[in-house]
């Protein structure tokens, strides 16, 4: 018999954030996964978003991923579009998914591709690095059992009893089924198909130009070719297929009969769904447990690491004794219309798969190519989404002190810094070089000139870790996640109290 405060059923990148979170906090908990090892054969997500790198920073990781990636940012931050590979540019998106190769002041790092088994493997050995954390690998999930003081949970080898659940086992798990939760949404309606290969033939000087994903707008076939490393390791997306020679279809994308060494192939299709509830009494759900959006933006592992910080220093606060108990309410109301969005912006794209751009002459005809290039600007909210990705905000949490100001127009292309109360704290260097993040506290920070006494005495009152960051200008008081939960010239400790969930 296990007895632990929390425990994580799933290490795919929600549940090893959730661990990586709650750790650092120093919080006990044991994390469960039936896959002793990570391969990089399927690598599913490979864009790591700036607010996810932004939050692999605040875990003190970021640098740890960068120098895992097997693809530095230098080289390349484009999206092409061609005929085929080795064929005809048409037109590209420059600076896709927050890639920026140097500083920008909006960001406290900018995007990074990056195979998800790679950012797996550096986020399990942080979690193997925090004493609070058992980490138990070849061990599932068999049965929860929810209750108002605890969870009840069977694993392959053991009983667990948990103070909360973290369902973080994905699509297939079963904590869902456990609150009596259920997925509701739909499917696309084409299948796909994933082929991971070698093709040492593929070399710089017959690529139609250097990028990050090739968006091939083939008349026979389409999808998407990318480079998983610069030692010959390609990935791509066959669109609208669901079997077929492997090797035929990846020629097909390149334009030339190269040979070709297939490393593994997955069916699948893309599933717009959103989970009806996000938590039971104890248990709750963070990531693909909660919901599922078409990879086109590449959304679906960023959102479910935002939802394990959002929960994580919730929970860490709640069994620390100074989050208060509305604290875990706000979960589902914070991160639910954020999944929302991001399916609603994930699944617009269903409809504009290479095939909708697709013409035989696109080799031949230049003409043709600026028709198309005129066209594919309809895709561009795909790779341009910095306003989704460090927009979203929790204006209406209950956690968070509206301060009458109008909420900015969401503006899912382009990020619009804002102070207003729920939004990101906006980022800006400070003249010494460093990220004014960095200096954060681990619990609630005070920001500006103004009188940070009564607040100070409150988080005594309430063993609230406070942090006081005296940068001029007007006061703000932010929370664990880098948002802001109030601003203001008079610190009132309502609302920190409000902020820490000490409400009815
Ligand atoms: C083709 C493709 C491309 C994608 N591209 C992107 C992208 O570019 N960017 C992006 O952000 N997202 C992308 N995604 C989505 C991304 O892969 C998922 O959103 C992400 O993996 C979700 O993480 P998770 O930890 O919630 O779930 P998962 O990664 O599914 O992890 C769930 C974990 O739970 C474990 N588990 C299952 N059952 C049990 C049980 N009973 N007990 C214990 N453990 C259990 C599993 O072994 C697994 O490790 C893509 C997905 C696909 C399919």
């Amino acid at each position: 018999m296990i007895r632990t405060p929390v425990l994580i059923a799933g290490a795919g990148p929600s549940g090893l954030a959730v661990a990586i979170e709650l750790g650092r906090a120093g919080i006990p908990c044991c994390l469960v996964e039936p896959r002793t090892t990570v391969t990089t054969d399927r690598p599913r997500a490979k864009t790591t978003s700036a607010r996810t790198m932004e939050l692999l920073r605040r875990w003190g990781l970021a640098d740890q991923v960068r120098a895992a990636a097997p693809l530095p940012v230098s080289y390349s931050q484009d999206v092409v579009f061609c005929s085929r590979v080795t064929g005809h540019e048409i037109t590209r998106f420059s600076h896709a998914f927050g890639m920026y190769d140097g500083r920008r002041d909006e960001l406290a790092e900018c995007g990074q591709q990056i195979p998800q088994p790679v950012v797996e493997a550096v986020l399990r050995e942080a979690v193997r690095e925090l004493p609070s954390v058992t980490f138990l690998t070849g061990q599932r999930l068999l049965s929860a059992k929810d209750g108002t003081g605890g969870v009840r949970a069977e694993l392959s080898d053991d009983v667990v009893e948990a103070g909360y659940l973290i369902g973080c086992d994905g699509a297939a798990g079963l904590t869902r089924d456990a609150i009596g939760a259920r997925y509701e949404g739909s499917s696309g309606a084409l299948p796909n198909l994933n082929i991971t290969f070698t093709a040492p033939g593929l070399t710089e000087d017959l690529l139609c130009a250097r990028a990050i994903h090739y968006w091939v707008l083939g008349a026979d076939v389409g999808g998407i070719v990318g480079p998983m490393d610069l030692d010959g390791t390609w990935w791509a997306i066959a669109q609208g297929v669901r079997e077929g020679d492997p090797v035929a279809l990846v020629r097909a994308l390149l334009g030339r009969d190269l040979d070709v060494e297939v490393r593994a192939t997955d069916p699948w299709s893309a599933r717009m769904m959103l989970a009806d509830s996000y938590r039971g009494e104890r248990i709750f759900l963070v990531g693909d447990a909660a919901h599922l959006n078409p990879p086109w933006g590449g959304h679906g592992y960023n959102t479910s690491v935002g939802d394990a910080v959002n929960l994580g220093w919730k929970l860490a606060a709640v069994l620390q004794g100074w989050g208060g108990p509305a604290l875990l309410d706000s979960y589902e109301p914070e991160r639910r219309p954020v999944a929302e969005q991001t399916i609603a912006a994930a699944s617009a794209q269903e409809s504009r798969l290479a095939r909708a751009f697709a013409r035989a002459d696109l080799d031949t005809d230049p003409a043709a190519r600026a028709e198309a290039a005129k066209a594919l600007r309809a895709k561009e909210g795909e790779f341009h989404s910095l306003g989704l990705v460090l927009g979203y905000h929790y204006a209406a949490s209950p956690l968070v002190t509206d301060d009458g100001s109008p909420v900015p127009e969401h503006d899912l292309l382009r990020y619009h810094g804002s102070g207003r109360p729920g939004m990101r704290l906006p980022h800006r260097w400070l003249p010494d070089g460093s990220s004014l993040y960095d200096h954060l506290g681990p619990g609630f920070t005070l920001l500006g000139n103004g009188n940070s006494a009564p607040l100070e005495r409150e988080a005594a009152r309430l063993g609230i870790p406070f942090t006081v960051l005296p940068t001029g200008g007007e006061s703000v008081l932010v929370r664990p996640d880098q948002h802001i939960a109030w601003r203001g010239t008079t610190p009132d400790p309502a609302v920190l109290r409000r902020a820490a969930g000490h409400f009815a």
